[in-house]
């Protein structure tokens, strides 16, 4: 999950990472009563989770008078498509010179990885595309608590010294924040010292629990609904909702439509043992994302009952066509009501893939 700027900065900043002084606000009117705080000049930033936000106009560097007129506007500007629900507000800094650095996990190597550059800033990307090599790389093992001496050296080459304390103490916010990115672009030298002008951290979702967060904002309210429940739940680009129980019936049955020229809109695996109930909310779940024309359900009753599934397809009344195939217990039980209720259920997995793929073209 990616935290917002100021939310990475209050980590960093617990880590020893020098953070210009600032306060966040849900409104402009709080700023009203914050603003006797800064001295000078702020920089007035919107929180979103978008790359390339100073570019998009995100970020308004302004006379401490205007800064209320600033986060008025940033408050209703969207940036690619997102509004802000807060802002951070800065002092200013007199920024000497821009660095970039981030660490990360080389997947190959198993290890952390740290990426350095003497020209940092809202221009990396491009830094990183015409000039590689300005780019400098250090790996080191995991065992390490701290960044060893010999790696410092090599990715700061002629740079400041002073950016070493602040590059090993954001590897120690890395370690302690699970991260799978920590970053820092840009770090700045000012006659005052350094700072972390901006931050970027982004959580292994494996580890929220650990993290103590509860809710993992990156998710979709369909994708976190699946997640509460139980179900593994994935998004798609085409029509057809799929449920299944087991990774491998599902997965067979997204293969099945794809062989007849069908487009998945997304896919439900139910898990063992799916009761009326949770038949029900996955249906209404896969029903729910607009581009769902029609629901295959493909069920194998073990444990499961298909009689109760039927229930379950029926109580979920959605809109959509329901196609089912289900095979095991209770299977003419399951068809007569499925049947009562005006719903198709047909005899193998081709059957209801060629039906849904035919219904969803229509
Ligand atoms: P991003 O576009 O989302 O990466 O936003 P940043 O927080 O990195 O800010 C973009 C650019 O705004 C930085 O690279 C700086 O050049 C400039 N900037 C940000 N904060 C300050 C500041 O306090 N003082 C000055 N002079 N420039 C700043
Ligand atoms: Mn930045």
């Amino acid at each position: 999950m990616k935290l917002l700027e100021f939310e990475a900065k209050e980590i960093f900043r617990a880590h020893g990472i020098p953070i210009p002084n600032g306060v966040v606000i849900n409104s402009p009117d709080e700023l009203r009563d914050t603003l006797d705080g800064f001295t000078d000049d702020v920089v007035v930033k919107s929180q979103v989770d978008v790359g390339g936000r100073g570019k998009a106009g995100g970020i308004i560097i302004t006379k401490k008078a205007d800064a209320v007129i600033a986060a008025e506007h940033l408050f209703s500007f969207p940036i690619k498509g997102l509004i802000p629900k807060a802002i951070l507000v800065e002092e200013k800094l007199s920024i000497d010179h821009e660095y970039y650095v981030s660490i990360t996990i080389d997947r190959s190597t198993r290890e952390p990885v740290i990426l350095f550059a003497e020209t940092g800033g809202v221009d990396i990307e491009e830094t990183a595309k015409t000039n590689p090599h300005a780019l400098r790389r250090g790996g080191f093992s995991p065992l390490l608590t701290e960044v060893p001496g010999y790696v410092m050296r090599e990715i700061l080459g002629t740079a400041p010294k002073e950016l070493g304390p602040v590059i090993n103490n954001l590897y120690k916010a890395f370690c302690a924040s699970d991260a799978l990115l920590a970053e820092i672009n840009p770090l700045v030298t000012t006659p005052r010292g350094v700072f972390a002008a901006d931050a970027k951290l982004i959580v292994d979702d494996n580890a929220l629990g650990r993290q103590g967060i509860t809710a993992n904002r990156d998710l979709t309210p369909r994708e976190r609904e699946a997640e509460e429940n139980g179900f593994s739940y994935v998004e798609l680009d085409g029509s057809i909702g799929v449920i299944g129980n087991g990774a491998g019936l599902t997965m067979s049955t997204l293969d099945l439509i794809k062989h007849y020229n069908g487009k998945a809109a997304n896919f439900l695996d139910v898990g063992g043992g799916a009761g009326r109930e949770r038949v029900m909310k996955a249906v209404r779940l896969v029903a729910g994302m607009p581009e769902v024309k029609v629901i295959v359900v493909n069920l194998l009753g073990g444990i499961t009952r298909c009689d109760e599934v039927a229930k379950g397809i029926i109580d979920a009344g959605v809109e959509q066509r329901v196609i089912t195939r289900l095979a095991g217990t209770n299977e003419e039980e399951g068809k007569a009501l499925l049947a009562k209720n005006g719903y198709q259920m047909l005899d193998t997995m081709e059957d209801v893939v060629r039906q849904a793929v035919k219904e969803a073209a229509a």
